[in-house]
């Protein structure tokens, strides 16, 4: 794909709709026929629009009585993707300035990125271990398939709160993405963490949540993988994360619905 823009300066009516057309056959990306009055804007505007295929858009402007008219014109397919794109870019700067995660309000992957700088800091300064918690819903595809992507969501929602309010005072939940979740624990001794994980399972067990549509009760399980150690200099946010990786991959391994502390 080419990826600059083709111009037609002088339009003829006969021949360059069509020799348009052919540039995006070609493979330029978008391609613009320059027009000098609005006859010809018209007539162009509303050939091309015709197509299906491709999306038209129309740029004028005229000052001090010259008119000066320019009809761009992208494929249908490029326009959509290009559309698509820019729309991500928008979430994902919002997201960025706000450090939340829109859909469940817990801390964002770069607010993670930024608490965990103080955390590793504080550890260094006393001594006190850490605990990270790597937390993934089980078989949540299953879950979407079963009961919508709307049910989805606000499963999502409540595994959010139930882990928002296990960690409470002793640390922070985040919202890593997709069904992905990290606690980050100040002081994590070995039966702090014991305690916050049976709470997370024991609450997730009494929640069930109700399909409206069928009426279905479903029920939500999770693994947590932790780890408790004291965090070097050298430690990034992701690799907090891969201490307690390794024991998530266990909890998965061995059947889901439970948790595994490795102590370092
Ligand atoms: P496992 O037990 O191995 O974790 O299985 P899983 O099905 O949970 O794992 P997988 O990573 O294959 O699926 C995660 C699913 O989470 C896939 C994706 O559709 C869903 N998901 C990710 N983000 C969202 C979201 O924002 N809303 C909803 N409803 N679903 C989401
Ligand atoms: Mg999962």
């Amino acid at each position: 794909m080419k990826n600059f823009e083709g111009y037609i300066r002088k339009f003829a009516r006969d021949n360059n709709v069509e020799y348009e057309w052919q540039m995006l056959k070609f493979g330029y990306k978008r391609a613009a026929i320059s027009c000098e009055s609005w006859s010809e804007y018209d007539f162009i505007y509303n050939t091309l629009m015709r197509r299906k295929e491709i999306h038209v858009e129309l740029w004028h402007c005229s000052a001090g009585g010259v008119f000066e008219g320019r009809v761009y014109v992208m494929t249908k397919e490029d326009y959509d993707g290009w559309k698509t794109a820019e729309k991500e870019e928008q979430r994902r700067h919002a997201e960025i300035r706000s450090n939340q995660d829109a859909l469940t309000g817990l801390g964002n992957r770069y607010m993670l990125e930024k608490d965990a700088v103080d955390v590793i800091e504080h550890a260094i300064k006393t001594g006190e271990k850490i605990a990270v918690g790597v937390i993934d819903i089980d078989c949540f595809k299953q879950h979407n398939d079963t009961y919508g992507h709307i049910q989805g969501d606000r499963c999502l929602q409540h595994v959010a709160d139930v882990l928002k309010n296990a960690v409470e005072k002793r640390g922070k939940a985040y919202r890593f993405g997709g069904d992905e979740f990290v606690l980050l624990i100040q002081n994590g001794e070995e039966n702090t963490i014991t305690s916050i994980a049976e709470t997370i399972k024991k609450e997730l067990q009494q929640l069930h949540i109700e399909d409206k549509d069928s009426g279905r009760q479903a029920a939500v399980t999770i693994s947590q993988g932790y780890a408790s150690f004291l965090p070097g200099r050298q430690e990034s946010r992701n690799s907090l994360i891969e201490h307690a990786d390794k024991a998530l991959y266990e909890v998965k391994e061995n059947g889901r619905d439970g948790f595994r502390i490795i102590v370092e």
